[in-house]
This record gives structure tokens, sequence and C-alpha cells, in this order.
């Protein structure tokens, strides 16, 4: 039998267990990551959920017992709660420890949560560029993160060995690390991600108000386009609010440019301008062709995707972005 590489982390801290932290405790134990996993979540009812999924060592009733002794604390909230959660365990993190999150916005959860970490642990935010629409400790599974990016944010002067380690252990869950500044970050994420799913929430939200009679010829005719977009919007409600609330410049930023160019498509209808909308989508079929070659995306029918409902034991055929 092949000898499994040393674990990382002696005793990882989880505050939070939905869609995200429960795959990094079910990847972190089937990597053999970590020794040992303690988790917590804000309601009883998630944390009686973990216990019965059994994905972690120990599941505790408070955030303050999670971080106390480990060596690595992972909070894996909504951006909004990250900095009030920092503010309730900075007196209890340990001397040495990596203090870390997920979040989708990363200058607001640097600007939140450091002023709460000791000088003693290590603050290095990262986000894992891997998701599905689903939320809660049932909807994670071990292989979320394989093939997928993780981006970590250290800070200016961040301690170089508490980098690395945090690299290795995302490296170890089956992800790509790069590291980068945290506006340059939320500048990227902005485009790829953010608008995209503001997108999606407006289309379909424009279709819902649509009178009744017309609303179910929509359903009915999904399958043009419209359906895809209806997975995105189905993405959590409180998550997405937060990112919104705490990327506001850099979504701003990228609105403007994509308000732009929609009003050049718009005057190309308008007009018959034929070669415009051409070129236009020509050069967006070469984008599509490009993130399929680099392995993010697949060319599989339906972008590969399972048609029945979730079923958080079985892998996703290839797992798939959508954060
Ligand atoms: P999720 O499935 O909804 O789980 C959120 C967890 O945070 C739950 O355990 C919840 O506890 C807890 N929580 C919620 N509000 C809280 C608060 N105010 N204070 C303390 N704990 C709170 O969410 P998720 O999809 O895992 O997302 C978690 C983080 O990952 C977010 O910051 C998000 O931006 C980031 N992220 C998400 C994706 C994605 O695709 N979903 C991808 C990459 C990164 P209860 O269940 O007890 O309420």
């Amino acid at each position: 039998m092949p000898e499994r590489s040393p674990v990382i982390f002696e005793r990882l801290a989880l505050i939070g267990v939905g869609l995200i932290g429960s795959s990094i405790a079910r990847a972190a134990r089937a990597q053999g990551a970590v020794r040992s996993i303690v988790a917590t979540a804000r309601s009883q009812a998630t944390r009686e959920r973990v216990r019965e999924l059994k994905i972690a060592d120990q599941v505790v009733e408070t955030n303050l017992e999670a971080a106390k002794g480990a060596d690595c604390i992972i909070v894996c909230v909504p951006v909004g709660a990250c900095g009030a959660v920092a503010a309730e365990i900075g007196s209890v993190i340990k001397p040495g420890a990596i203090v870390s999150d997920v979040g989708s916005v990363k200058g607001a959860v640097l600007r939140d949560m450091a002023p709460h970490i000791p000088a003693h642990a290590h603050l290095v935010p990262a986000h894992p560029v891997a998701g599905t629409e689903y939320s809660g400790p049932d909807a994670g599974f071990a292989e979320l993160f394989e093939n997928r990016w993780c981006i970590l944010t250290p800070p200016v002067g961040a301690n170089e060995k508490a980098v690395a380690k945090l690299k290795a252990f995302w490296q170890r869950l089956g992800a790509n690390v790069e590291v980068m500044d945290a506006t340059h970050h939320d500048l990227v994420l902005a485009i790829t991600s953010h608008l995209p799913h503001l997108i999606a929430y407006n289309i379909v939200g424009t279709a819902a108000d649509l009178e009744a009679g017309t609303r179910s010829e929509v359903i009915k005719f999904s399958a043009g386009g419209f359906r895809d977009f209806t997975r995105i919007a189905a993405s959590d409600p409180t998550m997405w609010r937060d990112v919104f609330l705490n990327n506001k410049e850099a979504v701003l930023e990228m609105l403007g440019r994509f308000n732009e160019d929609l009003a050049a498509l718009t005057r190309a209808i308008r007009t018959g301008d034929g070669d415009t909308l051409f070129d236009s989508f020509a050069r967006t079929r070469a984008i599509r062709r490009s993130i399929i070659e680099v392995g993010q995306e697949t060319a599989e029918p339906d972008f590969g995707r399972r048609h029945s409902a979730h079923d958080p034991e079985t892998p996703l055929p290839r797992p798939y972005a959508s954060d």
C-alpha cells in the first residue's frame, strides 16, 4: 500500500459547515490532510446534521470552543459575517495558528477580520473558486475542489511559511493554488462570477414578473438558454447579498462596462448592423473554446451536468464552478 503523506494540520476547525465547509471536511478527511476536524455552525439544526453525517471528529456548540487549540481555523460563513466571527474567536486563537476563510470577496474579509487576529497568529484569506447552487452540510462533496482554483490573498508582510502551509493544504484537497492581491481578486471575480450572478438573478426575476400565462411558457421552453440562468439564480440569497454589498466598487465598475457594451449591441440590433453582431458573437465563441481547453469546463452536452435532483453522495460527473 502506498505510504500516505503526513497530515498538514493537527486540528482543523471549521466555523460554518455549509456547502463549502462540509466539502472541506469531506476532502480533508479523504485526503488525510488533517489529524482531526472540529466543526460548528450557527444553528442547532445544522450542528445536529453535521453530527449525523459524521463528517467531523467533534461538533461543538460555539465558535470559541471550535477555535480553541486549533492550528488552522477556516471560517466558512457568508462574507458579511466573517468580521463578527473573527471578533468572537480572536482571544482564543493559539500562537502560530493559521486563520483563513473561503469568502467570495477578499478585500472586505481582510478589512473585517484582520483587526481581530492576534499578532501571534497568521491571517491568510482564501477563496476556493468552486461551488454549486446548493447550500448546507448535505450539499458538500469531497471532490468539489479537484482541478479548481483556490486563490489565496495574504496581506502584505504575511508569514511565508503560513502561506505555504495553507497552499499545501488546498493542493492536497485537489485545488490549483494561485496567490494574488485582494483588490485584484475582487476585480477579476467581479466580472467572472459576481456580474454573471447578478445578470442571472435579473433575467430570471424579469421573467418571473411577466404575467401568469407567459410565465408558464417561460418554464416550458426554458431549454433555450434560460435554464442555465435559472441554475445560477438558484444560488443562496444570503451569500450573494453579502457578495454585492462587500464588492460594491468592483461590481459597479464592471457593470458600467457591461452596460456600455450592451448599449452597443442594442444599437446594432436596432440599426440592423449584422456585422457588429456577428463579430461580437464570433469573438465570445473563441473564449468559450479556450475555457474548455484549459479544463475549467466540459464540452459535453449541457456542460456535463447531472439532471436528477442533487444527491450529495454521488459526485458530479465533472466538477464545475459556479462561484
Ligand atoms: P452555506 O451552505 O449557506 O453555509 C453557510 C454556513 O455559515 C452555515 O453553516 C451557516 O450556519 C453559517 N452561517 C450563516 N450565517 C452566519 C452568521 N451570520 N454567523 C455565523 N455563521 C453563519 O454557504 P456556503 O455556500 O458554504 O458559503 C460559505 C462561504 O463560502 C461564503 O462566504 C461564500 O461566499 C463562499 N463560497 C461559496 C461558494 C458557493 O458556490 N456556494 C463558492 C466559493 C466560496 P447555519 O446552517 O446554522 O445557518
